[in-house]
């Protein structure tokens, strides 16, 4: 019975509630950009830098630059939209 009260209700006005989780989603994306502004590299997945097959040297990561970090996409917006 509570599935179909639900479906019912979410059916009715799903519009505003979406719209108010959609924004909740932002607003955290937004907090959690503004605390944790860096995500690991996509290249060497954040160790900074490529191990040989021997496993004795390595080379650092051209992407990064050997500190294994990227920023963000929101904080990199968030740092083009305050630079002025
Ligand atoms: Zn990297």
């Amino acid at each position: 019975m509570t599935p179909l009260i639900a479906a019912t209700a979410t059916s009715t006005d799903a519009t505003p509630a979406l719209l108010a989780i959609g924004l909740l989603i932002a607003a955290g994306y937004v907090v959690a950009c503004w605390i944790w502004p860096f995500r690991a590299c996509t290249r060497c997945h954040g160790t900074g830098k490529f191990r040989s097959p021997s496993g004795r040297t390595w080379r650092y990561c051209n992407r990064c630059s050997g500190k294994g970090a990227q920023l963000r996409h929101g904080r990199r917006l968030w740092n083009a939209l305050n630079k002025h």
